[in-house]
């Protein structure tokens, strides 16, 4: 417990709260996924014989486009208003020409990427199809016909196409197969940085399935987020969504109308209400003073956090979804509660997420205190050395990520753990970690290896006045 701040400290502490509050409603709490800016391909003209041309609907425009009007041109809405339009007027050529791109060098269009693109079809759904790559203006796409000839639909992917769309660490690669009527079949994940366990979670949801059946047409869909993996269920979502538009124009051949309006968007279910409910409930537990908890009532309310965070939800807080606003990435009404708690928490009462709430720091507390007989009487690194290495690992991981190594997300055992996938080395590592490791050396991923707690520490030190001193886990 923190004693009767003085009134700077206090003014301190307010302070960093109107800032967090201005700054979430300087984000705002609309939920979305990353998206870069889009990367025009421009494929070089010779403008040389072209030059623009106004044409007066009205009155003739007077220059030559090399196009014919057709009867009823000047009624179209699109020549309505002033009736000006802009076209490239075709000027003298010396010698007829054109504009070539050669595909052999596109990474999207060229051979190479529809041999590629042959071996997934068949990869991800091998059967006795015949299947014939179909190019179109951006991607091209692989049309599935039976041994009769008939046409059973298509498959297409993003592999070869640079997607603006960010999951939690970078661009998912995706593939959908659609039926003859253009609805989908199976959505497949080809290839990610994102965390495996997320994954798994996604898959476990059953969140692939939501796709099934979606026709892939002019409407808007909706389909339920993952809890605990909302960015990478929002991220496959969007990239579906971008991939049918990159192949809107072999499409259109296919279906009774072009997709240009079609999009998935992932929401989270209802459920997240009850979940924030649970997630508040822990803080206030933990914060309130009314009834002083024990040492047996806070070991409840590590198993608590441990059931519901943990085992329940698998969602942690780390120090990326402190940074994800400034990647453009706006949170979800959980995360934005989630992130609010816990740097409440931090600012008002010594980092309340580290010392009560995280499950992953409460399972090596736990251990800890369980088995202390298996504690070395000895480690070589003192409580000061530890937090200096932590504070720079820390700081590398963030300038890392900052500059782009995106894969560096993935520092992070907490999803692992609780993802129980016993096939997985990450979460063996884990279990060893929580295990024994912590049994050895108490709290050693906390006080050596944690970001998080770091981020968290520091920000929880800052609030505090100097004559204060708390135990943090770097200093169990
Ligand atoms: S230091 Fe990291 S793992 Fe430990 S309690 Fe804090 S956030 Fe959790």
């Amino acid at each position: 417990m923190i004693g009767r701040p003085r009134a700077v400290w206090l003014w301190r502490r307010w302070l960093a709260t109107v800032v967090l509050a201005a700054a979430l409603i300087g984000f705002g709490l609309q939920a979305t996924e990353r998206r870069e800016d889009p990367r025009p391909r421009i494929h070089l003209a010779d403008p040389a014989h072209q030059a623009p041309c106004l044409l007066d609907a009205r009155e003739g425009s007077g220059c030559d486009t090399g196009f014919i009007a057709a009867h009823g041109m000047t009624e179209d809405p699109t020549w309505r208003g002033d009736g000006y339009g802009l076209l490239g007027q075709s000027l003298p050529a010396p010698a007829p020409f054109g504009l070539a791109v050669d595909a052999r060098n596109d990474p999207v269009l060229s051979d190479a990427a529809g041999a590629a693109l042959l071996a997934r079809a068949h990869a991800h759904e091998p059967d006795a199809y015949r299947l014939e790559l179909r190019p179109g203006a951006q991607l091209i796409v692989v049309e599935r016909r039976d041994l009769q000839g008939r046409y059973r639909g298509l498959y297409l992917d993003n592999v070869a196409l640079e997607s603006s769309v960010r999951g939690f660490a970078g661009p998912i690669k995706l593939g959908v197969y659609l039926d003859e009527q253009g609805r989908i079949r199976r959505l497949v994940h080809l290839d990610s940085r994102e965390t495996p366990s997320y994954l798994r979670q996604v898959e476990a949801a059953g969140f692939y399935a939501h796709f099934s059946g979606l026709p892939v047409d002019r409407a808007e869909h909706r389909v339920d987020a993952v809890s605990g993996a909302t960015l990478t269920s929002r991220a496959l979502a969007a990239g579906l969504t971008e991939l049918v538009a990159a192949a809107e124009e072999p499409l259109g051949d296919y279906l009774a109308a072009p997709p240009r309006s079609f999009a998935v968007v992932a929401r989270l279910s209802r459920d997240w209400i009850g979940h924030a409910l649970l997630l508040l409930g822990l803080f206030v537990l933990a914060w309130q003073r009314r009834w002083p908890l024990s040492g047996a009532d806070w070991r409840l309310h590590g198993l608590l956090a441990i059931g519901v965070l943990g085992l329940m939800l698998n969602d942690a807080f780390t120090y990326i979804t402190l940074m994800q606003p400034f990647f453009g990435v706006t949170l979800s009404a959980f995360a934005t509660l989630y992130l609010v708690l816990v740097l409440l928490g931090a600012i008002w009462d010594d980092n309340t997420y580290c010392q009560h709430i995280c499950p992953f720091g409460q399972a090596q507390r736990l251990v800890a205190r369980w088995d202390r007989g298996s504690r070395l009487s000895r480690w070589p690194l003192s409580h000061r050395r530890m937090r200096q290495l932590r504070q720079l690992l820390t700081l590398v991981l963030i300038v890392g990520i900052l500059a782009g190594f995106e894969r560096w997300r993935g520092f992070e055992l907490f999803p692992d753990l609780f993802g129980f996938d016993s096939g997985s080395l990450w979460f063996l590592l884990a279990l060893f970690l929580i295990l024994r490791v912590s049994a050895w050396i108490p709290m050693l991923w906390c006080r050596l290896l944690c970001p998080t707690g770091e981020v968290l520490d520091t920000l929880a030190r800052l609030m505090r006045p100097h004559s204060v001193r708390i135990k943090t886990c770097n200093e169990q």
